[in-house]
């Protein structure tokens, strides 16, 4: 049985960045940049003032106030057709390019203009005040947005400042999700004797979709080995095929084996966590002859590999192991260089006895205060209990087996 840092270390390993395209820079909000992107020009591309003003030398306002020529006007589009002489200044906009010779902009809240003169008033502004050089900001040539950063708002701008109309992105993964169980019916159902909602896959999907990715239901594949089969070949043609259900010791619990009929090989099974413990994760290597997908037209036809996470069917099983594990296998797919999820520190509220074998993430309550981060632990009965669960904002994690956590100790907590 890994340790969950072996499982992490085990998708690290194996997984690998999808292939890279190009996406209209309108479209690439949210993917991975594939390549350093550099600027093509300097940023400014010309020496441009930073306020509405005057813009003088510095040997004319040495002592203030003073009196000086007013010799034209730049706006920003425009490019002043003389440089300053001595004893001018000339009328600039927020955005023009600076006349040859300007060293400084005076702001027009600092100026009185009567005919072709103006007076400038103190206060004295310093050389290089309010006014930016040619390539401050950005050298041409330079990294303005490196591989392996998610595209966020600002990054668009960046792209766009450097003109990157198409961004050389990873292709986002597409992940499929399939619940399994004999007992599952539909959400719009109601269940009869000994059954209970599929709420899973809904959960798994929106989960997934809250974190930017594309998932598609695939509906229930009951606890019977041909339909398993032919469900999870299904689900193979996607880059990801999320299961819920069947993976642990029972009489059912087909998922493994069906899996391995279906070419699937096991990189881990079981990991110690609670709760989460039956996790199994694997991968189809698609350069087998006899992986090539059977199916016709098949969107999977060029990709290297497909990969399955079994989740157990416990619903607070599933939501953990999504966030812990799936995640950070799609965020790897997905072009990202850190992959683990990161913890916060806060504050625990209140002893807690991690009793059992295993590191526990318990669902808990994360406040910020002025003195810092607090947790809370919910009132939680364990891995089917969902409404406690969703009192919850991130989960605790009582790393140390059998340890009494004592309140006022500082824990790693995740927050969803
Ligand atoms: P399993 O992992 O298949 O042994 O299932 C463990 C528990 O999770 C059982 O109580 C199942 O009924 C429940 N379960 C399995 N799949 C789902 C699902 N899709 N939605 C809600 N509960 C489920
Ligand atoms: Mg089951």
């Amino acid at each position: 049985m890994l340790t969950i840092a072996e499982a992490w270390e085990a998708i690290e390993g194996v997984v690998e960045p999808l292939p890279r395209q190009r996406v209209p820079l309108a479209e690439s909000l949210g993917l991975v940049l594939a390549e350093n992107i550099v600027a093509d020009l300097d940023s400014p591309p010309f020496d441009k003032a930073l306020m509405d003003g005057y813009a003088v030398r510095a040997a004319d306002v040495a002592t203030l106030p003073v009196r000086l020529q007013v010799a034209g006007e730049v706006l920003a589009g425009q490019v002043s057709a003389r440089g300053l002489a001595p004893g001018e200044a000339i009328r600039i906009m927020t955005g023009a390019p600076l006349p040859a010779g300007t060293d400084l902009v005076i702001p027009v809240e600092q100026s009185a203009l009567e005919g072709a003169t103006v007076t400038l008033q103190p206060p004295a502004v310093p050389v290089g005040r309010n006014v930016l050089r040619r390539g401050e900001s950005t050298r041409q040539g330079a990294v303005v947005v490196p591989a392996g950063r998610v595209i966020r708002a600002v990054e668009v701008g960046c792209l766009a400042e450097v003109g990157q109309h198409s961004v050389p992105v990873h292709r986002a993964p597409r992940i499929a999700v399939l619940a399994t169980g004999d007992e599952l019916v539909p959400v719009s159902d109601r269940p009869g004797p000994g059954q209970i909602r599929n709420s899973n896959e809904a959960m798994l999907v929106a989960q997934l979709q809250q974190a930017g990715y594309a998932a598609y239901p695939l509906g229930i594949a009951r606890d019977d080995a041909a339909e398993l089969k032919r469900k999870i070949m299904q689900g193979l043609e996607y880059d990801v095929l999320v299961l819920s259900g069947g993976v642990s010791a029972g009489k059912v619990d087909l998922v493994p084996l069906a899996l391995a009929e279906t070419g699937v090989e096991t990189v881990f099974h079981k990991v110690k966590i609670r709760p989460g413990q039956p996790l199994y994760f694997g991968r189809l290597d698609r350069s087998r002859p006899a992986n090539r997908p059977l199916l016709p037209g098949s969107l999977a036809a060029n990709r290297p590999n497909a990969w399955v996470f079994g989740l157990p069917g416990n619903p607070v099983s599933s939501l953990v192991c999504c966030e812990l594990f799936v995640k950070p296998a799609l965020r790897r797919l997905a072009g990202l260089a850190e992959v683990r999820p990161q913890p916060l520190y806060a504050r625990l509220q209140q002893s807690h006895f991690n009793g059992g074998q295993r590191p526990t993430y318990h669902p808990a309550r994360l406040t910020q205060t002025p003195s810092g981060p607090e947790v809370t632990p919910v009132r939680w009965i364990g891995s089917a209990d969902l409404s406690a669960t969703a009192s919850a904002n991130g989960m605790i994690a009582f790393e140390v087996p059998n340890r009494e956590y004592a309140a006022g100790e500082w824990v790693a907590v995740y927050p969803w």
